[in-house]
């Protein structure tokens, strides 16, 4: 079966594609299907811009679409930047290190660093079933940067359990922890179990 991935972000297409690997599915991206339109994220969660972005594309498309929202939480912030996190500056023209030193600029000195990142997946199919998942990855804003691999708010980032921020974590170490690693393996048991009831 075909299935399209609502995002045209490489590196997402290669870790469902390895995920899906020995399934019988077929991932497309978005710009393999023609799909060029930008869907706006209107919605105040996760799951509901999830939801947005898979029910756009499965209705252009006539396939099946799968669409992830993911973001950083902090405690202190009163949970932002969360679904604003890609444009916390107002831009989605700066840079990665423009988004996190204004998040700790606006956190300044405060103790109370407790922060998390959250992934919600979401998978609309043309008979109108929906399948989601959500995990979240616990732990606390460092005070200043530190690491250079990873992405995003990574280098302010440090996952409980760990004295290294998620920057600092090789790439296997983040997936196994990660709120998106998470997520994509509580999604593949559902899509197991939805697919064992047909
Ligand atoms: P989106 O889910 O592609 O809309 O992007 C969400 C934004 O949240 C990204 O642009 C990053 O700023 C942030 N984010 C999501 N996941 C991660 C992560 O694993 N590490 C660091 N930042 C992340």
């Amino acid at each position: 079966m075909k299935l399209v991935l609502a995002s045209d972000n490489k590196n997402k297409l290669r870790e469902f594609r390895t995920l899906f690997e020995n399934f019988g599915v077929e991932f497309l991206s978005k710009a393999d299907t023609g799909f060029t339109e930008e869907v706006e994220e209107t919605g105040e969660t996760f799951a509901e811009n999830a939801r947005i972005k898979a029910e756009a594309v499965m209705r252009a498309t006539g396939l099946a679409a799968v669409a992830d929202d993911s973001g950083l939480c902090v405690d202190a912030l009163g949970g932002a930047p969360g679904v604003h996190s890609a444009r916390y500056t107002g831009s989605h023209a700066d840079s990665d290190a423009d988004r996190y030193e204004l998040l700790l600029r606006n956190l300044g000195e405060t103790e109370e660093r407790g922060a998390r990142f959250v992934c919600s997946l979401c998978c609309a199919f043309p008979n109108g079933d929906i399948l989601t998942a959500e995990a979240t990855c616990e732990g606390s804003i460092l005070f200043a940067p530190r690491g250079a691999n990873g992405f995003g708010y990574d280098p302010v980032f440090r996952p409980d359990g760990f004295d290294r921020s998620m920057a600092e974590l090789t790439m296997e170490e983040k997936n196994a922890i990660s709120h998106r690693g998470k997520a994509l393996a509580q999604f593949k048991q559902k899509w197991e179990t939805y697919y064992d009831h047909q």
